[in-house]
């Protein structure tokens, strides 16, 4: 039977080699990873990891022994430099040719740079792997101060840990709230006041023009507006960039990533893509789109396994996400496409609620804090398309199963 090459040892690659075999694939896989390590869990190094309340081995996706025990060929350290598509083969780092029958593309995201002056000192650091991680964990600690450059869900978390470390945090957001590209107001609003009353410092509206340091380490983070902040290390947290570079040298479409159909197939039936270097289908929203998230990483290994496996293709899901901050746990369904209005249920002050985005009287995207049952009903609601009476939506004395009753 068919053999399964896959390019990146990640959180979909290392799914989609457990899944083929879950699902009786036979045929020799190989699993080619740049990273030292078989392939972990990224979300707890931001949160449990970072605070020290979970260790590195019940990250691992598969206990190590895993691979060899079931024929997969793990190559690890070693880069996928490029894939021929006529002859089947990709050429490693270390000049080794693997052939393939079948391809999955599961390279990931890499962490965005910011192109500015002492982005290269030490102490201005990144998070996307666990050896960023460890980098990170080590410049925290009790008195620390910590510059966290992007509001987003990785910088926010990677805050809300180092003050449980003891350490300062400030965090710098070029628009003038945290969250702007992920979520709404309200929960902006929410975070925001939420880190504040836990000792994080806010810079909004401002940019980062400089990182300044002494003999190599930085010292000072430079403002837009020319104030200077002090500090020990910075984590740079502004986005992530699909390495969907391989494919698009072997002339693979990219757009933000390598599209895919909802199948996770690229144009060449031979090659798959899955987790966050795809541009995949949104068939709930008509559109095209990049995720990042653990649960789509998921989704794509299984739909690829079923493919190679020849099983049926598993039923879509509703795209969602979870962040972990302080005791909170925010988990949110569907996206917020051409939503026209927000519906607000239960309380922020009470720091347990949720955000309906409604298009019409159809849900689009839920984001629940500290409610599962909102979350849970919202995620139904989105994937059926069913209508929802707004006004009892908005009624925390209406249960959730009442207002889809
Ligand atoms: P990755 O897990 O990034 O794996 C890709 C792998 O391929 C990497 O090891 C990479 O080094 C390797 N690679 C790249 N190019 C090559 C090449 N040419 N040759 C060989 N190997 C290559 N998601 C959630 O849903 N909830 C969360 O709370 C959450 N928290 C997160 C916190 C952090 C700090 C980070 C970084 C991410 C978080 N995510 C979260 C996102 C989630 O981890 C990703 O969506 C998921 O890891 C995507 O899996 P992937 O396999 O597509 O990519």
């Amino acid at each position: 039977s068919a053999k399964v090459l896959i390019l990146g040892a990640g959180h979909a690659g290392g799914s989609a080699a457990a899944f083929l075999r879950q699902y009786g694939h036979e045929g020799p896989i190989v699993l080619v990873g740049d990273e030292p390590i078989p392939p972990y869990q990224r979300p707890p190094l931001s949160k449990a990891w970072l605070k020290g309340e979970a260790d590195a081995d019940s990250l691992a996706l598969k206990d190590a022994d895993w691979y060899a025990e079931n024929g997969c060929d793990l190559k690890l350290g070693v880069r996928a430099v490029s894939l021929n598509r006529g002859t089947k083969t990709v050429v490693l780092s270390n000049s080794e040719t693997v052939s393939y029958d079948v391809l999955i593309i599961a390279t990931g995201a890499r962490a965005r740079k910011l192109p500015i002056p002492g982005a290269d000192l030490a102490g201005v650091l990144e998070l996307r792997t666990a050896a960023d991680a460890e980098a990170l964990k080590a410049a925290l600690g009790e008195g620390k101060r910590l510059a966290v450059i992007g509001g987003g869900y990785v910088g926010l978390e990677a805050a809300a840990s180092a003050r449980a470390l003891g350490a300062h945090a400030l965090v710098v957001e070029r628009e003038a709230r945290i969250l702007a590209r992920v979520a709404c107001n309200v929960l902006s609003d929410f975070f925001t006041g939420y880190h504040e009353q836990r000792g994080v410092a806010f810079e909004l509206g401002v940019e980062v023009k400089a990182f300044e340091g002494e003999n190599g380490q930085i010292r000072r983070v430079r403002l837009s507006d020319d104030r200077v902040i002090d500090c020990d290390a910075a984590l740079v947290g502004v986005g992530a960039i699909p390495n969907d570079e391989i494919a698009r040298e072997a002339g693979l479409e990219c757009v933000n990533g390598v599209v895919v159909d909802l199948e996770a197939r690229t144009a060449d039936p031979a090659v798959y893509a899955i987790g966050d270097v795809t541009h995949r289908p949104l068939p709930l929203y008509d559109r095209q789109f990049r995720l990042e998230s653990v649960p789509n990483a998921l989704e794509q290994a299984k739909v690829v396994a079923s493919a190679i496996a020849g099983r049926a293709a598993p039923t879509p899901e509703v795209p969602w996400f979870w962040s972990d901050q302080y005791d909170l746990k925010l988990q949110i369904a569907g996206l917020p496409f051409d939503a026209d209005r927000i519906i607000v249920r239960g309380d922020p002050a009470a720091a347990k609620f949720a955000v309906f985005h409604l298009k019409g009287d159809q849900v689009q995207a839920v984001e629940a804090v500290n409610a599962p049952p909102e979350f849970m009903v919202g995620k139904q609601l989105i994937g059926s398309r069913k209508l929802v009476a707004a006004d009892r939506l908005a009624d925390s004395s209406v249960s959730m199963k009442e207002v889809v009753a």
